[in-house]
């Protein structure tokens, strides 16, 4: 008997999965990338402004408007593919294909098929089949209390995201449980965020994974039946949806079922999983290669240009961590793959210390007991801490001056009231026996120096602040400001949820023209401003003027 999940399975998402049954997941991940411009078009990308502001001819789909490729996307769709040891195409071309939505206006999404520009490679544990490169569609929303479909009183569109870039990942069916997906998620977005090709923000949807789940009888090689779900945009949800479907799946094949192939949605609130429509096959899309657009082909010249922008990556970062400090495998990985906890022990490290703390010691105060008291996911950069006060206090446990216990203490003081009040006053310390009068030397980063400067004789820190010190945006979105080179348009900016549009209209510094908003970081001092190094004609491809 087929089953579909229509009735709205509840999920028994605590479950643990019975010995019996092995969970298959691929995922499926959706990466708006930041260019400047859309994906065929020249118009701006576009995030929480007015409606319908950011369209032309060729977004709007209007008949007798042609579309040319974004020259910037398919350089990111290099970077990306070259940093997951994919093989890239040296000719990929691009496809219609058909299906008809109202946040559609063509009737169909141009999208890469047959020879999409990445094939294979692999991230961590897992293999990816493909990365191609394609347009986003538009925003529905929907009038109402629930604000989904169902109930809502009418249906609005919103094309300013329609025709946003986009690469699409597509891995291996290799990953085995709910927390491994999540996890090996975490690691794609450290990736693509050290790439600096997205912005990566679950949350406004510039990261969006969809998981084909199958569950199959533990060591079977056949694949069971797989069901997918869409759009989870959260690592929570992500892991509580496939959670729940597994569950759904190991009890219909236990009544002796059989699971349908099908699209569902994880609703996180009820913990219930509801069918969309019944999975659609490639022949229902009826792909035809687009006519109005040339192929994509690669030259040398692109590639080295892609090859010049990598910047060090998570995996390569965990094996110098093993390498260069001597952390263990699992210490490293922890703090590579989560860029913030990685950067901040490179900038204890440099802070020059006395007594010098042990690496590894470092590093286990930086992934367990500091980021333990810091909310989930928090950067440390931007907690009352400074790395040079963390480092300080490492090398008293670790020279044995100060009990690990004591250091505890001082941590949580540090951590709620910050380090002028409390980690320098050798008098509050003393008193509870905590602290050994130590010089403090220059360190690498002005602050911690600064902070002690007017009680001890320690010189000024003439060095540039450390990366992690790049400033943030004060609103809720936290995006950071790295400085380099790149300025941003004056400080009414800095208002909660305003960045993304600051981000956006950044300009050189050299020539004054709008930036990508990921011109920073990894890629520092490489301007992708139409009036340095770009030329208008790339592989014989026509760019458009303003990504
Ligand atoms: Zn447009």
């Amino acid at each position: 008997m087929s089953e579909n999940a229509d009735a709205g399975a509840k999920g028994a998402s605590d479950g643990a999965v019975p010995a019996a049954w092995e969970p298959v997941i691929g995922l499926e991940i959706h990466v708006q990338l930041a260019t400047a411009t859309k994906m065929f078009c020249g118009c701006e990308l576009s995030f929480g402004e007015r409606p319908n502001t950011h369209t032309c001819a060729v977004c709007l789909g209007l008949p007798g408007s042609l579309p040319v490729a974004n020259a910037r996307a398919v350089h990111f769709g290099l970077m990306i593919g070259l940093a997951l040891g994919s093989e890239l195409a040296p000719r990929s071309i691009f496809h219609r294909k058909n299906y008809f939505y109202p946040d559609l206006p063509k009737g169909y999404q141009i999208s890469q098929y047959e020879e999409p520009l990445c094939r294979g490679g692999r991230l961590g544990d897992v293999r990816i089949h493909r990365v191609h490169l394609e347009e986003d569609a538009a925003k529905l929303i929907h009038v109402g209390a629930s604000g989904r479909i169902h109930g809502s009183d009418a249906s609005v569109v919103d094309f300013n995201r329609g025709g946003t870039p986009l690469a699409e990942i597509v891995t291996e069916p290799d990953l085995r449980s709910p927390e491994q997906c999540s996890e090996w998620l975490k690691l794609l977005r450290t990736t693509l965020r050290q790439l600096g090709v997205s912005d990566v923000n679950m949350e406004e949807g510039s990261l969006r994974c969809d998981a084909n789940v199958s569950v199959r009888p533990a060591g079977a090689r056949e694949l069971g039946t797989k069901a997918e779900l869409k759009n989870m945009n959260s690592f929570r949800y992500l892991e509580r949806g496939i959670r729940a479907e597994i569950a759904r799946q190991v009890e219909v094949l236990q009544r002796g079922g059989e699971v349908v192939q099908e699209t569902l949605h994880y609703d996180p609130t009820s913990d219930r999983l509801t069918s969309l429509r019944s999975k659609e096959e490639a022949h229902d899309y009826r792909y035809f290669p687009e006519p109005d657009l040339i192929p994509v082909a690669i030259d040398e010249r692109m590639l080295a240009r892609a090859r010049a922008e990598l910047p060090e990556l998570p995996a390569a970062r965990a094996e110098r961590f093993q390498r260069q400090l001597g952390l263990s495998r699992e210490s490293a990985q922890l703090l590579a793959f989560r860029a913030e906890l990685g950067d901040y022990l490179e900038a204890a490290l440099a802070a020059g210390a006395e007594p010098e703390p042990p690496p590894q010691a470092l590093a286990n105060w930086v992934s367990g007991e500091l980021a333990g008291r810091l909310d989930e996911g928090a950067d440390p950069a931007s907690s009352r801490v400074t790395a040079a006060a963390l480092a300080a206090l490492v090398g008293l446990v670790s020279a044995k001056r100060v009990s690990v216990g004591a250091a505890r203490q001082v941590l949580d003081k540090l951590v709620t009231e910050g380090g002028e009040e409390h980690h320098p006053r050798r008098d509050d310390a003393e008193e509870r026996d905590l602290w050994t009068p130590t010089p403090m030397p220059p360190s690498a980063c002005g602050r911690a120096t600064k902070r002690r400067s007017g009680r001890s004789s320690a010189p000024s820190c003439a060095k540039p602040r450390a990366a992690p010190m790049a400033a943030r945006c004060a609103g809720w979105c936290a995006n950071s400001w790295a400085s380099d080179g790149w300025s941003a348009q004056g400080p009414e900016f800095w208002t909660a949820g305003q960045c993304r549009r600051a981000i956006a209209t950044r300009a050189c510094m050299t020539c004054d023209r709008p930036a990508s908003p990921q011109a920073s970081g990894p890629r520092a001092g490489s301007c992708c401003c139409p009036r340095r190094g770009r030329t208008q004609t790339e592989g014989g491809h026509r760019s458009v003027a303003t990504n």
